[in-house]
């Protein structure tokens, strides 16, 4: 067994630690790794610090250097379906920048990641109740950088000064949205594969190097749903929230100054917000800090109630990550 499953659900959140395999490089280098797949069972797994166990963490599902894009969608699928079911989902992939977070969500045009899959298995599924249901899929993408929205769906939406400022709205009780945001009607997966290239290329745009400014910035696909059951009229709305986090590396403030220390204050103050968000569901407090960020304002509708959130922890097994990889276990520590 490449990996452990746990099935049973604990409340609506569910959190997965995927390590990556070590790299041509790190190999090269003689990295020792510091997770130990082998004694792991039941979804969890021991940190290492020169060959000797330091403490062992417990998730949801565990995803070793083996597991690849298929056995990690596998558990990721019956989000899929909730969706279709009416619920509100939100996937999230969480850690260090290098973690294989991009790697998770977008993976590559040979390895697609959990985005592609997800919406594979939505018209999957679409197509299987066709007799009973009738559902419209609507794809937003967009980019939350240094507090601010850009729609990343819009040609030559640069970011910074150029960019046009979209804001969050709420239109009603329990109803965020934002005007203007770009949604695209999709039909079929060549549709939603051109939407997700659209958006993967613009990224990139405007910015001197583009892959600084994708750890900087979260990436977020929203799918939107509306359903309508054809035997007896009812319809529902829900939203697929797609999360390719900003690096959750913690940087020296004495490193850093003007552009880039806001930059990290930013970043810090969403990823903090969202593990607050998490935390405060996770046990039922009654305030739940929601405007604390744009990210956690920006996902209000589907945190909480009945809906289904899953975090990726993604994590590198080289030694020398060891203590950025303890920041992050000890994050979803927090929010489970
Ligand atoms: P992040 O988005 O967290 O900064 P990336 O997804 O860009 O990290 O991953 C860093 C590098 O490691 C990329 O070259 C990616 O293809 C590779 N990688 C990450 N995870 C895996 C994995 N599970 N299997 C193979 N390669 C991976
Ligand atoms: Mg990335």
């Amino acid at each position: 067994e490449l990996y452990n499953k746990v099935l049973e659900l604990k409340g609506n959140i569910r959190v997965f630690c995927r390590c990556r395999p070590l790299n041509t490089e790190e190999v090269a280098a003689g990295a020792s790794m510091s997770i130990d797949f082998e004694s792991e069972k039941d979804g969890e797994l021991a940190v290492k610090s020169n060959g000797l166990t330091k403490r062992t963490f417990k998730f949801d599902a565990v995803f070793g250097p083996q597991a690849d894009q298929a056995d990690v969608f596998e558990d990721t699928a019956p989000f899929a379906t909730s969706v279709l079911d009416g619920y509100n989902v939100c996937i999230f992939a969480y850690g260090q920048t290098g973690s294989g977070k991009t790697f998770t969500m977008e993976g590559t045009e040979e390895a697609r990641g959990v985005n592609f899959r997800t919406l594979e298995q939505l018209f999957c599924i679409i197509k299987e109740r066709e007799k009973l249901y009738r559902y419209d899929v609507s794809v937003s993408v967009l980019e939350v950088y240094n507090e601010q929205i850009r729609d990343l769906l819009v040609p030559g939406n640069q970011p910074g000064a150029a960019a046009k400022r979209l804001e969050i709205r709420q239109a009603g009780e329990g109803i965020h949205h934002v005007p203007g945001l770009v949604e695209a009607h999709v039909t079929n997966m060549s549709e939603v594969w051109e939407v997700l290239q659209t958006g993967s290329n613009a990224r990139a745009v405007g910015s001197t190097n583009a892959n600084e400014h994708s750890s900087r910035s979260h990436c977020i696909h929203c799918v939107m749903v509306k359903g309508e059951n054809l035997l007896n009229g009812e319809c529902t709305r829900s939203k697929l929230w797609l999360v390719d986090l900003a690096g959750s590396e913690r940087v020296a403030k004495t490193e850093v100054q003007g552009e880039r220390l806001k930059e990290t204050q930013n970043i810090n103050r969403s990823l903090s917000a969202l593990g607050d968000v998490i935390s405060a569901l996770a046990t039922k407090s009654p305030h739940i800090p929601f405007r604390n960020s744009k990210l956690t304002h920006l996902l209000q509708d589907s945190l909480g109630g009945d809906s289904k959130t899953l975090m990726f922890l993604q994590i590198s097994p080289n030694e020398n990550d060891l203590s950025e990889t303890l920041c992050s276990l000890n994050f979803a520590s927090r929010v489970r």
